[in-house]
């Protein structure tokens, strides 16, 4: 299978090129030449890792198959048998578990396994530098990245999270993460000082000729990496051969699926999915009150001028949804056109598209944009009503699910992190005082809810704080260098 960049001006790729680069040369993204079909029916009854394996299979096509199944099997071995785990609560309404990985975040799908990807790729492509990855974080993908990349030779990984931008509970994960190879910075500003900052030393041709001399390599573990969006894929099939397997549906028979949003890579999955032909009904994009995608889907214009709200799910904050790129080149086969647009987005923050562009996505997708108030109801409507407890980034998904569904067919929220991740919002949702401490939130939610907090995250508390210091933001370049 051959990759091309959204925006058509470099080279065509392998997939282990394409995910060794993260992105393409011309700053596009890239993007497989051709979707694969794989029909629903050859994966009933597998396994996850084998699913998994299957459906990367066609995507990655110079990796052995049997190098794909053992992987598969090593990155969710992790997920204390719950991968793809789907929890019904009422006729026609499930949510799909993503968050029984070691991180308790749906990004540990991707995450566990990019690493063993990016190995397997720089063997096959022959590169030798060391591969320094940077990331900027709101918090999920920081920590979901630091279990990935730890102790993996030939790769270094420093991540940069805003000082006072993530719970309590999410700063702890990154700051006592083991590992020779990793560095964790906490950057005294927001998330979008972070970003800039690293963003600025992938941009900077001095960082990387210093690099150079070094032989390191920088590289990405954000979603604009193909390696991160092809595991993704695998959750969708798992679900709907599941849902055949248990008789809640027939096969063939169309599925809803609805996703809390953010970069939107977790929802571009599902679209591979239906183009690959499994039966996907209606997508539908959720958001907080930073409403980007749900005005573009509803009105055709992307416009990031607008406030920033800094949410009780912050990782849907966010202005520029990177894999957006990716749905355009797709629905318009126009390289050009999507260079034209994504310069326009960088130069004015707005850019709009025809109306028979906005008509096609929205054969496929559906949206809703919600405020935390609604959110937070939802919490506590569904725990008190189906005794299921759920986080607030779902819970957003869940209010947009009610908003869109449609009669007669089923819709499977994506649920996309562990409720213990964030104690005190969802105790604060539930109507509860809400202790300081978050372990005693911990706790307390273990005792309302009559379930368990991971035992990664309880363990948090005895563990020691390696990483504990804060640096300006300009600062970020010198020290993603000096490591
Ligand atoms: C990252 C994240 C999202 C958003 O996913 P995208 O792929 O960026 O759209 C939603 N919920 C949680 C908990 C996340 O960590």
């Amino acid at each position: 299978m051959e990759y091309q960049s959204t925006r058509g001006a470099a080279a065509r790729a392998t997939a282990a090129e394409a995910i060794v680069a993260g992105l393409a040369a011309d700053g596009g993204l890239y993007v497989p030449a051709q979707i694969p079909h794989l029909d629903a029916r050859s994966l009933l009854g597998l396994e996850y890792p084998k699913t998994a394996a299957r459906v990367l299979a066609p995507f990655l096509t110079e990796y052995d198959p049997a190098f794909l199944l053992c992987a598969a099997q090593a990155a969710y071995a992790g997920f204390d048998g719950k991968a793809g785990e789907l929890a019904r609560t009422r006729p026609g309404r499930y949510y799909l578990e993503l968050w029984h990985g070691p991180t308790c975040a749906f990004k540990d799908y991707a995450l566990q396994l990019m690493p063993r990807l990016l190995i397997e790729g720089k063997r096959l492509t022959g590169e030798s530098c060391v591969t320094k990855i940077l990331v900027a974080t709101s918090g999920d993908t920081g920590k979901a990245a630091l279990a990935g990349y730890a102790g993996l030779p030939g790769v270094k990984i420093a991540v940069f999270y805003p000082d006072d931008g993530t719970s309590e509970i999410q700063r702890l994960q990154m700051a006592t993460q083991e590992g020779e190879n990793v560095r964790v910075f906490a950057v005294k500003g927001n998330f979008d000082d972070a970003q800039t900052g690293v963003k600025r030393v992938f941009a900077s041709a001095q960082a990387a000729e210093a690099l150079a001399q070094r032989g390191e390599k920088l590289s990405s573990a954000n979603s604009i990496n193909w390696g991160r969006l092809a595991p993704q894929i695998a959750y969708y099939y798992y679900a709907y051969c599941k849902m055949v397997e248990n008789d809640e549906i027939r096969m063939g028979d169309a599925v809803d699926f609805c996703v809390p949003t953010g970069n939107f890579g977790d929802i571009l999955a599902g679209w591979y999915a239906k183009r690959m032909g499994l039966p996907v009904g209606k997508l539908i994009c959720a958001s907080n009150e930073n409403d980007v995608l749900t005005q573009f889907l509803s009105q055709g214009e992307y416009n990031a001028n607008r406030p920033f709200h800094k949410t009780q799910s912050p990782s849907m904050d966010i202005l520029v949804s990177s894999n957006l790129e990716r749905l355009l080149f797709h629905v318009t086969q126009d390289a050009g056109q999507v260079a034209q647009w994504m310069d326009e987005l960088a130069r004015t923050g707005r850019y709009r598209v025809p109306d028979g562009v906005l008509r096609a996505i929205r054969e496929d997708f559906a949206c809703a944009s919600i405020t935390a108030p609604q959110a937070a109801g939802e919490i506590r409507r569904v725990f008190e009503s189906e005794g299921y407890l759920m986080d607030p980034h779902t819970a957003v998904a869940s209010v947009a699910a009610d908003r869109c569904a449609r009669e007669e067919t089923p819709c499977v929220v994506l649920s996309t992190a562990s409720p213990y991740k964030f104690p005190a919002s969802v105790l604060h949702a539930l109507g509860e005082e809400t202790p300081q401490d978050e372990f005693e939130a911990m706790r307390r939610l273990e005792d309302i809810s009559g379930t368990r907090a991971p035992a990664s995250l309880r363990a948090l508390q005895e563990k020691p704080v390696r990483f504990s210091r804060a640096i300006g933001k300009e600062d970020i370049a010198r020290e993603a260098l000096a490591f």
